[in-house]
């Protein structure tokens, strides 16, 4: 069989999408016999964008240069996956966009008192889009394939499924809940504990004992490590596909929901504590259409809230 030609090109990232690939270890070499990697930033100093079978664009949307990486991967690659949660729905990046550049560049240089200088980058730095889009929001998608980065094992399979021309297997519909071994179960807690309050206990569901887990809400493209190893899942594959098509299901209600059944908090609190922390519990998600315009979904509003109250404490 002659190798499949492969672009890969990074957006907005961080790069650990690119180092889920060195996570295959062996395995590459299974994926390396089958495909021939042409342009890849972190591998190769190919400069243009040759013609190749797939493209994995990983990143998302923020700058111009973003914007044109993207179109010119879409043109020369037959089928493209968005990979990784920053390509399929913005990624932690998108925690900006309740926020306008000017205040972005006031805080990360004018005012950033860790910077040796105020100047903010020159004009030969791409300049940054008013917002972070999702992949999707520029040029059409062939597979989605979300996860921060994406388990070794969902990319070897989707990487080999393209090559042998099959739908993945390891992508599944199920939550991270599906594989925890925590038990749901009723308690007698009455009150949200931050994640770093106590030691929870290694056997139960974390919403039984107060903690904010967004397991229930979330995709399993990670094989649940998380709350495996102690740690409340903090939601960075995205959201479950009854969140993202159902309209009026919600991530905040749908814990709530949850939450208050196996406790005896009530569920408008566990509502109002997720609005109160929405940037860490919509962060991976919030800039994508499918949950950034739900009618439930107000994250400026409970922004400028949670600031005022913020600067009303401070000024006291
Ligand atoms: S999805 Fe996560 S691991 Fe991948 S580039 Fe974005 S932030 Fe990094
Ligand atoms: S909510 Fe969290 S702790 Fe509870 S079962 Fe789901 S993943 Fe496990
Ligand atoms: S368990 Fe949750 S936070 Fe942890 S890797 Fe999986 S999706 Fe991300």
């Amino acid at each position: 069989m002659s190798s499949i030609p492969v672009n890969i090109e990074w957006l907005s990232d961080c790069s650990g999408c690119h180092v889920a690939i060195v996570d295959l270890h062996e395995k590459i070499l299974t994926v390396l016999q089958a495909v021939n990697i042409q342009r890849c930033p972190v591998l190769t100093d190919i400069k243009g964008y040759p013609k190749a079978k797939l493209g994995l664009v990983s990143g998302a949307i923020r700058s111009e240069h973003d914007r044109h990486a993207a179109e010119e991967m879409r043109k020369s690659c037959d089928l493209i996956v968005a990979w990784g949660t920053c390509a399929v729905y913005g990624g932690i990046a998108g925690a900006g966009n309740v926020h306008s550049c000017e205040e972005i560049f006031d805080t990360v240089y004018r005012n950033n008192k860790t910077t040796c200088s105020t100047q903010c980058p020159s004009s030969e730095v791409s300049p940054l889009e008013p917002s972070v889009s999702p992949l999707d929001s520029v040029i059409p998608v062939d597979l989605y394939l979300p996860g921060c980065p994406p388990h070794p094992a969902v990319v070897f399979d989707a990487l080999l499924g393209l090559v042998e021309g099959r739908p993945p297997r390891a992508a599944t519909k199920e939550s991270v809940c599906a594989r925890c071994k925590r038990q749901m179960e009723k308690s007698e807690v009455d009150r949200i504990r931050k994640n770093s309050e106590g030691v929870p206990d290694p056997e139960q569901c974390f919403l039984s004992q107060g903690y904010l887990c967004m397991g229930s809400v979330t995709l399993d493209r990670c094989l649940s490590p998380c709350p495996l190893n102690g740690i409340p899942c903090s939601g960075c594959a995205g959201a479950t596909m009854q969140i993202l098509t159902e309209p009026n299901r919600d991530i905040r209600t749908e814990i709530a929901e949850r939450m208050s059944r196996l406790t005896l908090i009530p569920k408008e609190q566990i509502v109002r504590e997720i609005e109160r922390t929405s940037k860490t519990h919509y962060s991976y998600t919030m800039a994508t259409p499918m949950i950034g315009e739900k009618p439930t979904f107000l994250i400026r509003k409970w922004t400028e809230e949670e600031r005022e109250d913020y600067e009303q404490d401070h000024n006291d």
